[in-house]
């Protein structure tokens, strides 16, 4: 199904996460959205992961085929990455782990970002912060902050609560920030409810009998 009608999900409280549902079955057919370059594009800017200004630059610089290349590298980096996260979520990561992660850092050594001091004085108090930025020189440059949200999600999240949906023919993966830890579905609106219905037909099935 053609992804441009219908807005990304992001609903994984990681974008470690969200950009593994990039491929996903909303309803009932797959949709892919980094399924060509035109499409990694327009993820990478429903997810907020790179500036707007340089998405513009990439599109009049690159063509096409390097465009769709990148995007099958993306493509290719995700389902990679999903066979580390299902292995090892709902457990903590262990220090070995690290050796599987070896591609990420190897994106790392071509990375070009750099520091900049900014100040905010909007609100008549002047704020400093340092502020990284990325030099987008190439197609490839675009992985880069997905590559760096990969890395997040295995340095900052707990694999513990990463979890995939329940829902039977959901491929949704979250972390589950809930008190108590009892997140079950990607979301009520596409599983939670699915769910809500079967279980109702099921009792009403039980009692006819
Ligand atoms: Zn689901």
């Amino acid at each position: 199904m053609d992804y441009r009608h219908i807005p990304a999900i992001f609903l994984a409280d990681a974008p470690g996460l969200d950009f593994l549902n990039s491929v996903a079955t909303p309803v009932d057919e797959e949709v892919d959205w980094i399924s060509d370059g035109e499409g990694l594009l327009g993820w990478l800017e429903q997810a907020e992961l790179v500036p707007r200004a340089a998405l513009a630059a990439m599109r009049s610089q690159a063509t096409p085929a390097e465009l769709d290349a990148v995007a099958a590298q993306a493509r290719a980096l995700r389902e990679w990455f999903r066979g580390f996260v299902q292995k090892r979520k709902g457990r903590p990561l262990a220090a070995r782990d690290l050796r599987e992660l070896a591609p990420l850092n190897q994106f790392f050594e071509r990375d070009e970002q750099y520091g900049e001091i900014v100040v905010d004085a909007t609100n008549g108090v002047p704020v400093f912060g340092l502020r990284a930025n990325r030099r987008w020189k190439s197609p490839e440059s675009l992985l880069m902050p997905i590559v760096e949200a990969l890395a997040r999600l295995v340095c900052d999240e707990d694999f513990t609560h990463v979890k995939a949906c329940e829902g039977p023919r959901c491929t949704l993966m979250f972390a589950d920030h809930t008190r108590g830890h009892a997140r079950r579905w990607c979301s009520m609106a596409i599983c939670g409810n699915r769910a809500k219905v079967a279980a109702h037909r099921k009792r009403l099935k039980e009692r006819e009998r």
